[in-house]
């Protein structure tokens, strides 16, 4: 089922942004938090701002998820997302990855074919499976603007599984504020090294991470962020022998700041920031 509070919710995002834009021209970089429950509930990491001038850190927002897309790397920044019961369904796989063209005119349209043969997966941020309760929405996540270019046992072993176990903290009662990013240059595929593909259009990363909040079901999400909140954070190398479980990644969202220069979880208080972005996740790990 389609969710009308989903969709209402980022129509007002764009039409916030939009206000936003055209009101402060001048700094077109000031982040941007919006009020409303959505993608971005927890915050704007790097601050991107949907406008031409930032192309390397430019606010991209579907229904299913928000971006910070890299026009010269050819892949987000990062993509964050809200995981509740409600964006499950039945919906089938719909496997058609394809370029998104609604990007500002010029820019290049990575495509289906752009990962072919290289040794890297098209690996989902958002994953196809947290999108499952329409056609459209699943669909939406096959947009290459979704994609990295993923070691294939990264992709289908140690992040798989951890994608099934955020699925399944949600079935326990749970919903997720989860952002995953990339950043450095440089992975090991199954077919050797690489920097780039596609003619240098799109960067292998060097490091993928996740940064996961898990809260019981309930209303007004960033403020009952606590000291107690289970927060996950994970940084993995974009290589294909890596460990294939999750758990043994496992960092702290300080060490993740410090790597990309982000503000993660900017909308808790910084009281509660200083707590939970200085522990590594200890629990359960499936
Ligand atoms: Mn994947
Ligand atoms: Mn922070």
């Amino acid at each position: 089922m389609f969710s009308l509070r989903h969709f209402l919710s980022s129509f007002l995002l764009l039409a916030l942004l939009t206000t936003a834009c055209s009101e402060e021209e001048a700094t077109p970089k000031s982040p941007v938090t919006p009020a409303l429950e959505g993608h971005l509930t927890m915050g704007n990491p790097s601050g991107a701002v949907a406008d031409v001038a930032s192309p390397t850190n430019y606010l991209l927002s579907k229904p299913q998820y928000v971006l910070s897309y890299h026009r010269d790397k050819g892949i987000p920044n990062w993509v964050s997302w809200h995981l509740a019961s409600s964006w499950l369904g039945s919906a089938a796989r719909q496997d058609d990855f394809r370029a998104d063209n609604t990007l500002p005119t010029g820019w290049y349209q990575v495509t289906a074919a752009s990962y072919t043969s290289s040794g890297f997966d098209r690996g989902h941020n958002c994953p196809s499976a947290d999108r499952t309760a329409t056609e459209a929405d699943n669909s939406a996540t096959f947009l290459m603007i979704n994609m990295l270019p993923q070691a294939p046992r990264n992709n289908q072993q140690t992040w798989a599984s951890l994608e099934e176990y955020c699925r399944t903290l949600v079935g326990q009662g749970n919903e997720l504020y989860i952002v995953m990013g990339q950043y450095g240059t440089g992975g090991i595929g199954s077919s050797g090294a690489k920097i780039t593909l596609d003619n240098g259009r799109v960067t292998v990363p060097q490091r993928i991470w996740k940064v996961i909040v898990v809260l019981p079901e309930g209303a007004n999400d960033a403020s009952r962020v606590s000291a107690n909140t289970r927060i996950i954070a994970v940084d993995t190398p974009n290589e294909n022998n890596l460990n294939t479980a999750w758990g043994s990644y496992r960092t702290t969202v300080d060490s993740i700041e410090g790597a990309t220069g982000y503000d993660l979880l900017s909308a808790v208080p910084a009281s509660v920031q200083s707590v939970i972005e200085g522990r590594a996740d200890v629990g359960p790990t499936q």
